[in-house]
Parts: structure tokens; C-alpha cells; sequence
């Protein structure tokens, strides 16, 4: 027997869920999804400064892929668009939204409110108020379960929000929404590391570009952005 590397062929491959999924195509950038994550990374990937990496097709593929195995038939997934604000809940089921999550975290902490990523809790809340509702439906796959043994699990939960919480979210988004609306009519990203979350850094494709642009206007890390980065590189 002999083993070959085929390059070609993984290249082949990478292409067609990149272009399965659109994974290559610049998102609008006035969708929900950009006011809540990194706004510099919203404004680099409108720019379309680098293409996405092996590691991010994948990621997007396999969570891609997952969603489109786990919705139902008769599940629906509108684009909605209010105040110039674009949202597309992952499905409409029995009149109630829902959001499909892929993750490779343990499912052994599913039951603390703070397992939930702040980016989901602010998406799903962006999405009640642009609705009008109270409630998400959540379903989350852990890929590898808890770990003993690492067999996938599927957790469903509903979350309920209070209004109060709602709009004061919006105001959040609403804020982070002038940030990258500026940012995109003047031209220049918004500061680095000053509009994510710390943890968004980590294994970010703009880390380099990031950290040049930061260089430049004389902007820091955070200590934990810094953390973070020696790790990586380390
Ligand atoms: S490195 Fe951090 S600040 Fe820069 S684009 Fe990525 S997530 Fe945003």
C-alpha cells in the first residue's frame, strides 16, 4: 500500500462547501448579525480584506451542514427587514423562532445561564425585539456530548426575555450599529479591539491585520485580548 497526499482533491472539496454554503460572499453588512459580533471584523469582511480560511470553511460548512440535517420540512427561514436592519432567525417553527447551534464545547455546563455565548443571548434578543415576541426556541448540538464518551447530544430549551432586557439590548445594537455605519462611510475600521468581545480575537483571520491597524492609531489590547494572543502564538 501507498499513501499519497492529494492536495488537490482537499482543495477541490474546500471549494464546494465554500461555494455550497457561500461561505466566500460578502454578507450585507446591515445585517443583525454585524452590529453584534466584532464591528472591525464586520467593516474588514464587508471590505473583503481576506479570504476566509481553511478552518473557518470548515467551521462554517460542518454548522452549516448540521442545520440544514436538524430543521424540519416544514420550518421556514424568512429574511426580515426593519429600520434598514436585516434578520433571519435560523427557522420559523409552529410560529415561534428558533436558533440551531453547533458547538464543540461540553455539553456539561448547558444548565448555567452563562454557557450560553453572550453573541447568541443578543442575537436572540435582537431578534424578539424586531418580532415583537418574548420568546426563542433554542437547539443546541454538542458535537462531542460531554466529553465521556465524546458521543453528539441535542439539547432544546426556550428563552424568555422581559421587554426591559429586550430594549435595552436594542439600544446596545442600535449603538454598535452607528459604530460600523460610521466606520463604513468614512472609510476607516472601527478601533481594533475595542468593539468585540475578548474572546472574538482568539482565532480571528484579522489578528495580523488587526494588530497592524492598532499599531498605527496607537490602540491596546486588553489584558485578556493579550493573554489570548501569547497563547496562540506561543
Ligand atoms: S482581531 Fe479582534 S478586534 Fe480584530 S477583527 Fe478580529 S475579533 Fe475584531
Amino acid at each position: 500500500m501507498k499513501r499519497t497526499d492529494n492536495p488537490e482533491l482537499k482543495n477541490k472539496i474546500l471549494d464546494h462547501l465554500a461555494d455550497l454554503y457561500k461561505i466566500k460572499e460578502v454578507r450585507e453588512s446591515n445585517h443583525l448579525s454585524s452590529y453584534i459580533s466584532c464591528r472591525t471584523k464586520s467593516f474588514l469582511d464587508h471590505k473583503q480584506t481576506t479570504e476566509p480560511t481553511e478552518q473557518e470553511v470548515m467551521l462554517f460548512a460542518l454548522g452549516y451542514g448540521l442545520q440544514d440535517v436538524l430543521t424540519p420540512k416544514e420550518a421556514s427561514a424568512p429574511v426580515i427587514n426593519k429600520d434598514g436592519i436585516i434578520y433571519s432567525p435560523d427557522m420559523i417553527l409552529s410560529n415561534r423562532l428558533n436558533e440551531i447551534k453547533t458547538t464543540r464545547k461540553s455539553a456539561k455546563y448547558h444548565f448555567m445561564d452563562d454557557s450560553l455565548p453572550v453573541t447568541w443571548v443578543d442575537y436572540m434578543m435582537g431578534g424578539c425585539y424586531m418580532m415583537e415576541k418574548t420568546e426563542y426556541d433554542l437547539i443546541i448540538l454538542y458535537m462531542m456530548g460531554n466529553y465521556s464518551p465524546p458521543f453528539p447530544q441535542v439539547y432544546a430549551e426556550t428563552v424568555q426575555f422581559d421587554n426591559a432586557e429586550l430594549e435595552e439590548n436594542w439600544q446596545k445594537i442600535l449603538k454598535q450599529k452607528a459604530v460600523l455605519d460610521d466606520a463604513l462611510i468614512t472609510g476607516n475600521p472601527p478601533e481594533s479591539y475595542k468593539n468585540c468581545y475578548d474572546w472574538e480575537c482568539k482565532y480571528c483571520r484579522y489578528s495580523l491585520v488587526c494588530d497592524a491597524i492598532a499599531r498605527a492609531s496607537g490602540a491596546t489590547m486588553t489584558e485578556e485580548q493579550k493573554e489570548e494572543d501569547e497563547e496562540l502564538w506561543s
